[in-house]
């Protein structure tokens, strides 16, 4: 099996939120999709790992927000490459509550759904939600996982499910934010970056990058 052939496969990028008994939570997610229309269900796919699952199972509600091409990549570090558990994931993010669960406001829409059933995997879970609120924010397109990997030079992380392990294959030498797995490629050499770079995905300082 080549499994290259999955990047073939086209994708969203969503910030899936919910909460736990205190605060929001959420993380990012690529594998979300809308499977009837009346009613309008999404089904959403979340690691075991992943806090946010656990924070679903209990809350039994869910928010996507769509990032689009002109949302922040930095929502992208916030929510994708950290956990809730450590940290308030929406402290730094303007977001608006809707049906009692936050979305991100820098986003072209967001969709609030009830968990009405789910299927286990070996390693994530399956949701399956019933639309209850919804509405169009940006008019700017949705962002691509395409999109996300070509032009952000974002990477994977090893939750999603969609994560290839020989990602790593292709950044030799290159200097790499240790973090989310940015590969720096601009025209100024990376040493005579100033000092306050930070990595334009998840906003860690330059110190933070490493050379592999
Ligand atoms: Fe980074």
């Amino acid at each position: 099996m080549n499994k290259n052939v999955f990047r073939n496969l086209s994708y969203g990028v969503y910030v899936i939120s919910t909460a736990d008994e205190e605060r929001p939570t959420g993380c990012i997610a690529n594998s979300a999709m809308q499977i009837t229309s009346s009613p309008a269900t999404i089904a959403v796919s979340i690691n075991h790992d992943n806090y946010t699952n656990s924070c679903i199972e209990k809350s039994g509600k869910f928010a996507l927000s769509i990032l689009s091409e002109q949302s922040d990549p930095g929502i992208i570090g916030q929510f994708g490459f950290q956990s809730g558990k450590d940290v308030d994931k929406f402290a730094s993010i303007r977001h608006t509550m809707k049906e009692g669960i936050a979305t991100v406001d820098d986003s072209c829409g967001y969709i609030v759904c009830k968990v009405i059933d789910k299927m286990e995997t070996s390693t994530h879970t399956v949701f399956l939600g019933e639309v209850i609120d919804g509405d169009i924010r940006e008019s700017a397109p949705a962002m691509t996982y395409a999109y996300y990997h070509n032009v952000v030079k974002g990477k994977s992380p090893k939750n999603a499910p969609t994560y290839l392990p020989d990602e790593d294959e292709t950044t030799s030498a290159k200097w790499t934010c240790s973090i989310c797995g940015y590969i720096y490629d601009g025209d100024i050499p990376f040493e005579e970056l100033p000092d306050d770079y930070i990595c334009p995905v998840c906003r860690q300082p330059k110190d933070k990058f490493v050379q592999k």
